[in-house]
């Protein structure tokens, strides 16, 4: 089974450079485009109702400003966990 993992943005932080969406090899990550953050850029926001995400933390790499964090599902024979990244 392919990992599987989320992450989460920290949208205030975020200057909307687009980093995280040109390394996302999913294509999943997104500038919003209905709203701005406190400092007037278009936030990132994950767009994965496929559940696409593999956890690989390319985009957190990429992000100059560690606005995000990146959980990944772990798999147990006899529970899931979640990890961050
Ligand atoms: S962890 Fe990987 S697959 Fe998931 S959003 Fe970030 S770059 Fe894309
Ligand atoms: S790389 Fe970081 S600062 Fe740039 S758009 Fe993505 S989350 Fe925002």
């Amino acid at each position: 089974m392919a990992a599987k993992g989320r992450i989460e943005i920290n949208e205030e932080r975020c200057k909307g450079c687009t980093l995280c969406a040109l390394a996302c090899p999913q294509t999943i990550i997104e500038m919003a485009t209905d709203r701005v953050n406190a400092k007037g850029y278009y936030p990132a926001l994950l767009v994965d109702p496929d559940v696409k995400c593999t956890g690989c933390a390319l985009c957190a790499v990429a992000c100059p400003d560690v606005c995000i964090t990146v959980y990944r599902q772990v798999p147990s024979k006899t529970r899931r966990a979640e990890a961050a990244v």
